[in-house]
């Protein structure tokens, strides 16, 4: 038996073409492109990767996106003062941090200077409270991604034996949040973990998003379980995931490939959720004219 490939492209074109209508639909309005800000500390490497990739995917919906890039050296007040005038204009849908943040800056202290309205990947610790009561408006893109990749291929989750591997921020702790959101039995697993391999063949859905190449092997999983790999590690052999992909395909019943799994969904539920902050947005100026068009109709009655 070969497991059934959870193949990340369909999902992203479907999304795609959603969201390219809704801007759309936005711009009928006679609304004004959204606008995306990538905040980025350093030029090339992984920063340049992430932001070039994410501009591309925001220009293909018609989202119109836009590097800031802080002198060397900003301060911190320097630096919320620029995020504070994003945070402001009402033309701004999203705002994302490229990492790495400057050395001298702490990611966190970078983080919680966005609004959480614009917080269109669920970094700040309002929406990450918010997402632990199930209550957020915006989720890390990649935890969003997982979610979308199952729902996509019907893959049962309430009820089921969800295991993750990896408890980062970022992604392990959000996607574990979501699954049980969605009515998951959920065990979230680490370095310190005990004997992971009898933990990861328990799962009837496994999540790995550990950053270590290789780590599940064929002998860590069961032949029922749906398998979705997070990881994305650069190898002599190119890119590759966390699962040992032609070991462990023929012995599960679904698994995403890497690339071409999570990773292209994750830029689209990003732009996803920066359009649909733009929406909210819009939907809140079109409220104040009204509003504004009432109080002055009230002032001339009287
Ligand atoms: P982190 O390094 O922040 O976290 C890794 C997590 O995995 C930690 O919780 C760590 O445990 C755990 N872990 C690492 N090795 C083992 C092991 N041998 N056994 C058990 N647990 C282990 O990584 P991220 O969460 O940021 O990223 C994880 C992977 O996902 C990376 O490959 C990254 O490139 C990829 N990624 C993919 C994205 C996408 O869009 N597809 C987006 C973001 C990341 P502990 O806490 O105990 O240290």
């Amino acid at each position: 038996m070969t497991a059934r490939l959870l193949d990340g492209r369909p999902v992203a074109s479907h999304m795609w073409r959603d969201l390219s209508s809704r801007v759309a639909a936005l711009a009928e309005t006679g609304a004004a492109p959204p606008r995306l800000a990538i905040i980025i500390f350093e030029r090339g490497g992984s920063s340049a990767v992430y932001a070039g990739g994410i501009a591309r995917a925001a220009r293909s919906v018609g989202v119109e996106p836009f590097e800031v890039e802080p002198p060397d050296g900003v301060s911190l007040p320097d630096l919320a003062a620029r995020i504070g005038a994003l945070n402001r204009d009402p033309s701004v849908a999203g705002i994302v941090i490229a990492q790495p943040v400057a050395a001298h800056l702490e990611l966190p202290r970078v983080v919680e200077l966005i609004d959480p309205a614009k917080d269109v990947d669920g970094a700040t610790p309002l929406n990450a409270g918010r997402q632990a009561r199930a209550e957020a408006a915006f989720v890390p893109a990649t935890a969003l991604a997982v979610m979308r990749l199952l729902h996509h291929y019907e893959v049962p989750i309430a009820g089921r034996r969800a295991v993750v591997v990896g408890r980062s921020p970022v992604v392990g702790r959000p996607t574990a949040e979501l699954l049980l959101s969605a009515h998951a039995s959920v065990m979230l697993t680490h370095r310190r973990t005990r004997n992971l391999a009898r933990e990861t063949r328990r799962a009837e859905i496994l999540v790995v998003a550990a950053g270590s190449p290789n780590l599940i092997r064929a002998e860590m999983v069961n032949r029922s379980a749906v398998v979705v790999d997070c990881g994305i590690n650069v190898t002599e052999q190119g890119i590759v995931g966390d699962v040992d992909f032609e070991a462990v395909r023929p012995v599960v019943s679904a698994i995403s490939p890497v690339p071409g799994g999570v990773g292209p969904v994750t830029t689209m539920c990003l732009i996803e959720q920066t359009v649909r902050s733009a929406e909210a947005l819009h939907a809140r100026a079109e409220q104040d004219e009204s509003l504004g068009r009432f109080a002055h109709r009230s002032i001339s009655l009287e």
